[in-house]
């Protein structure tokens, strides 16, 4: 694995409604691992919305407030990242994209084409939606499906979404105390890729299904996804690092 498409919810970088420094630096201190040992990283990080809500009161139910908390809170975001990886000596950089970007053909050779420069020269891209002039994240997907199409478009060789849970289990282990994680799996089921989704806080909407349907575009398209904890980050740093599976789920064929 040399590519690697990193995917951060706004459940795991957000905390009592603000960007954890904490967690941003764990993950910006895995990021830095991750390059010493030759491996190319994307970043699709949410978070936006939640940052510009610590500047700005807006009611976050009405989808324009939300796109403009996101252009408050964009640049604040970066602003952390750039800071964080500094420590590291590492430079980072900002690429907002929306999905329809990614269905032109002629707008995903350009975005390709300056991904391979940052990362010919060991710098971070930091992928978004542009949450101006789209808003899919903001209604649902929370970068889900956007991180899945980055990862085909842009040769990784696996997408690792980092989730306020470990996992993919056979029930939602918040409600029933005996679901049992799946350590790999194939293919999913349209059951499973259709059922309904609760949001389960006012920043993130994705949920489960989310996650599912781009483990299933991946999988149709040859690559891989795991999926692991991004509160707790000794997973996905065995899994990456030693090649050594402790626990999160694989989706492969
Ligand atoms: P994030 O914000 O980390 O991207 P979400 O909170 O939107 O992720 O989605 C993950 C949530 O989906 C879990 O916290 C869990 O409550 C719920 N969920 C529902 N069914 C399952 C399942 N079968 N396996 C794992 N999580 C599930």
């Amino acid at each position: 694995m040399k590519r690697i498409v990193i995917k951060v919810g706004s459940h795991v970088l957000t905390e009592n409604g603000k960007i954890s420094k904490d967690r941003m630096a764990s993950l910006v201190e895995l990021i830095a691992s991750l390059q010493h040992t030759n491996k190319e990283i994307i970043l699709v990080s949410s978070g936006a919305v939640s940052s510009g809500y610590t500047q700005l009161k807006l009611d976050k139910s009405f989808i324009p407030n939300k796109q403009a908390l996101a252009a408050i809170g964009q640049p604040l975001l970066l602003r952390m990242y750039q800071e964080k990886f500094g420590k590291f000596n590492m430079l980072c950089s900002q690429i907002l994209l929306t999905a329809s970007d990614l269905d032109s053909r002629k707008r995903t050779e350009h975005a390709k084409q300056a991904i391979e420069v940052l990362l010919a020269n060991k710098v971070i891209p930091i992928i978004n939606e542009n949450d101006v002039t789209a808003t899919e994240e903001l209604v649902f997907g929370d970068n889900d499906r956007l991180s899945a199409h980055v990862a085909y478009h842009f040769d990784a060789d696996i997408l690792v979404i980092l989730s306020d849970i470990d996992g993919y289990y056979d029930k939602d282990p918040r409600k029933f105390v005996d679901a049992i994680v799946f350590k790999e799996h194939g293919f999913l089921d349209k059951k499973s890729l259709t059922s309904e989704h609760t949001p389960n806080n006012e920043f993130a909407t994705g949920g489960i299904v989310t996650k599912l349907q781009s483990a299933q575009f991946l999988l149709e398209n040859g690559k891989a996804m795991f999926l692991a904890s991004g509160f707790d980050l000794s997973d996905i740093k065995s899994f990456l690092i030693d090649g050594i599976q402790r626990g999160g789920t694989l989706f492969r064929v």
